[in-house]
């Protein structure tokens, strides 16, 4: 049997799961939230319960050891299972990883050098590495990049118009995220479509907390909608996606904003939360059906942005073969997918409003059968796809 230890380590939570990449097969997973606190919450499952507790989580590596507790506690043992790799889940690659990567001192030299560019993430990622590889010396830790999937973006797409000397000294550029779910969802969606990979023309809507937009020719992003950072694209659960870089400007001259109140206002408290005081889809829909202005007019934003970029890549591509909806938002919410494709009637892509509503759950066509663009439901799974990378890189 070949075990896969995933890893998410992010700044304040460790998400794992322990999956067999060659059946599919998930032997547990959980989730310890609030690390960072002197106790956190913890949830382990595995196919014979679920176990919640409260253990001391003041940094990574003792919620990592919380983790490692739960195994041995309520199974499955994993010195008994024998581990074949750890994956870890690594936010920012730059444009030096553009593949699953063993990590050596120099890749981890690297991950921490990168976090310039990610100083919320790759920190917390490399908290992960170093835990795991604490916890288990002589198992092989492979980091398996969000940025890694856009690396095939050609330069026109990556490229920001400022002065040249500038973002070649700083690295700025576009660089991509959510890699892996795109990545994952668009191999599945040609395989659904029964189109060869290397044909498809694919546009993914990964619509989760985080949103971005890519169009995938060929099995190869080309191009998408988040940037430098994962603020720029969609709008999104609490982050604003796309704006006139002047009203930072502004804000800081008129306003009396400083860098960090910036940073914060337009990651955390901006999107849904900003337009509605929920960052959360479900609630925004349920209060826009309930007729409150504010969530209409959100709900709308964020449909609106979405064509936005249907359309440009629809132009990128010359056509394409499926628009595919996945993640939180892009998994469940009809009204959003409705929305966000109503009145394309003229371009070919029409969306079954039966289908659409359907309480389905697994990989589904919600066109009509007239479409010729098919729009597809694809739940995303990241772990899965993170365990496959792993095992390839050794
Ligand atoms: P993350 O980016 O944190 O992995 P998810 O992919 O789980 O997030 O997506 C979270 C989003 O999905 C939230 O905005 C949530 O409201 C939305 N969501 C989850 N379930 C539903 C649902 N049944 N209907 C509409 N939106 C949903």
């Amino acid at each position: 049997m070949i075990a896969v230890l995933v890893i998410n380590s992010g700044s304040s939570s460790l998400k794992y799961q322990l999956l067999d990449p060659a059946t599919e097969t998930v032997l547990a997973k959980g989730l310890i939230e609030r690390i960072g606190q002197p106790t956190g919450s913890m949830e382990h499952s595995t196919t014979g319960g679920v176990w919640r507790s409260e253990p001391p989580t003041p940094d990574h590596h003792v919620a990592f050891r919380a983790m490692t507790a739960a195994f041995d506690e309520h199974g499955p043992v994993l010195a008994e299972v024998g581990l074949t790799v750890v994956g870890h889940r690594v936010v920012h690659g730059g444009a030096r990883f553009f593949a699953p990567t063993v990590v050596t001192p120099q890749a981890e030299h690297d991950i921490d050098e990168l976090a310039e560019y990610a100083p919320l993430h790759n920190p917390a990622n490399l908290a992960g590495i170093r835990a795991a590889r604490t916890a288990f010396p002589d198992v092989p830790q492979v980091a398996v990049f969000d940025t890694a999937f856009h690396q095939t973006m050609p330069p026109e797409a990556y490229t920001y118009a400022i002065d040249a000397a500038v973002a070649e000294r700083y690295r700025i550029r576009r660089y991509g995220f959510h890699g892996t779910s795109h990545k994952y969802v668009s191999e599945r969606a040609a395989a659904f479509l029964g189109v060869p990979l290397e044909e498809s023309r694919l546009i993914v809507l990964h619509l989760g907390n985080g949103a971005s937009a890519t169009a995938v020719r060929g099995g190869r992003s080309i191009d998408t909608s988040m940037g430098f950072t994962p603020l720029q694209g969609l709008v999104m659960g609490t982050r604003s996606g796309d704006l006139d870089p002047a009203v930072v400007f502004q804000l800081a001259r008129f306003g009396g904003l400083d860098l960090d109140e910036l940073d914060e206002l337009l990651n955390k408290r901006s999107g849904l939360l900003g337009l509605t005081g929920t960052g959360d889809l479900r609630d925004v829909t349920a209060k826009a059906a309930a007729g409150d202005t504010a969530a209409q007019v959100a709900l709308d934003v964020y449909c609106h942005r979405i064509r936005h970029y249907v359309g440009a890549y629809l132009a990128q591509l010359g056509g394409a073969d499926a628009i595919v909806f996945t993640a939180g938002v892009g998994e469940n919410s009809t009204i959003v997918r409705e929305r966000s494709l109503a009145g394309l009637g003229e371009l070919g892509i029409a969306v079954d409003p039966a289908r659409n509503a359907a309480a389905e759950r697994g990989e589904r066509r919600i066109s009509s059968d007239g479409s010729r663009t098919q729009v597809l439901v694809i739940p995303t799974n990241e772990e899965l796809e993170i365990a496959r990378q792993a095992v390839s890189a050794v």
